[in-house]
């Protein structure tokens, strides 16, 4: 068969990378010119590289500890002698994988009256065509905005820094970099509000800033139907925007769909990554709804086991450590 798959982001590339050697014809169209070009923050939680090889060039550190913040007071400082993740460099990784696969770039596909057209207004033919076009299709009610500095502020290469709020329902982040870190904020206000929370968290001298949407939705159901993967299908864990791993796993299910000629949509909802997505979705739609406060938010943050925690943060939870830290609200 001969698909095509539009975004050269983590989904895109992994699909084809997954499907490639198989009797599928992949081409991925990437609009830009170059691969890791969209915000982010590189963090990577531990896992994926059983899955996809992650060069030691585009390993820039590996994650040991965790720190987590709430209203400014440090409320858990987690160590751990295993690896909890990595920073990756993402354009190093990205370009290692779309080397081997066939990527066009500087092609944007736009979709008219169900046909799929480049800008160059060539008329994609293929069989099947996958969305994997990150945030830039999703409604913007299923997104927040997320700003991001890049500071030569020194931190500790192993340490990841989170921070939340009781009055804001969104995280920050000071994660270790090449050069020195990326501060950033995401949530559910408006930017002005974003850049004047994140200024108390700010150190070093900024080199670049910039910032993007990202889902916090969780998974669209409607869109189930194996032509979307990664974050335009809403593989963002809603309470921490981690979107690298979910989007790889997202592309794997694919593949293994489309190879064992299986339905998407029943593997995927049989997977651990669409339970604890839509369980962390089910948190941030309760606190935009009214019926679970932030405050109550943050004390289970400050109160709960910092194992706990951490493991719902990294999505590798259960539904009995679901019950324990949120209790029956969510279930
Ligand atoms: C500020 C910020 C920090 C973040 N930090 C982290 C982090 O540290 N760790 C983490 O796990 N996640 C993080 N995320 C989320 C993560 O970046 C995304 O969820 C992840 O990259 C999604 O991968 P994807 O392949 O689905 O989409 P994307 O990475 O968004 O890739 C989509 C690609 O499609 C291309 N495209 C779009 N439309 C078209 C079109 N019509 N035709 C052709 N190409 C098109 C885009 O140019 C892009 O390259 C962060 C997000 C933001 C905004």
């Amino acid at each position: 068969m001969k698909i095509s798959v539009i975004g050269a982001g983590p989904a895109g590339l992994s699909l084809a990378w997954f499907l490639k050697g198989t009797r599928h014809e992949v081409t991925v169209y990437e609009g830009l010119n170059d691969v890791g070009l969209k915000p982010c923050a590189w963090g990577l939680i531990s896992g994926i590289e059983n899955l996809i090889p992650i060069s030691k060039e585009a390993i820039i550190s590996e994650i040991k500890g965790f720190r987590i913040y709430l209203d400014d007071k440090l409320v858990h400082d987690i160590r751990t002698s295993n690896k909890l993740g990595y920073i990756i460099n993402k354009p190093v990784f990205l370009k290692s994988l779309a080397e081997k696969i066939e990527v066009k770039f500087n092609t944007k596909v736009v979709e008219k009256n169900g046909q799929y057209f480049t800008t160059e207004g060539e008329k994609i033919t293929d069989d099947y065509i996958i969305y994997a076009n990150g945030h830039y299709s999703l409604p913007k009610d299923t997104t927040i905005p997320a700003i991001q500095y890049i500071t030569d502020y020194q931190i500790d290469k192993e340490i990841v820094e989170f921070y939340f709020y009781s009055d804001l329902l969104g995280y920050a982040w000071v994660f270790p970099d090449e050069k020195g870190s990326k501060i950033g904020i995401g949530g559910w206000a408006d930017v002005s509000f974003l850049k004047e929370r994140v200024k108390k968290i700010l150190k070093g001298k900024v080199l670049t800033f910039h910032g993007a949407r990202v889902s916090d939705y969780g998974v669209l159901e409607e869109r189930l139907n194996g032509k979307y993967i990664g974050e335009a299908l809403g593989t963002v864990f809603p309470l921490t925007g981690e979107g690298i791993r979910p989007s790889i796993l997202s592309a794997k299910i694919l593949a293994d769909s489309i190879l064992n000629g299986k339905k998407f949509e029943k593997e995927f909802k049989k997977s651990k990554l669409y339970w604890a997505i839509q369980m962390q979705a089910k948190v941030v739609h309760g606190v935009k709804k009214g019926y679970m406060s932030l405050k109550g938010l943050s004390r289970i943050m400050t109160k709960s086991d910092p194992n706990l925690v951490l493991k719902v943060a990294i999505g590798d939870f259960d539904l009995t450590d679901a019950i324990k830290l949120f209790g029956r609200m969510i279930i």
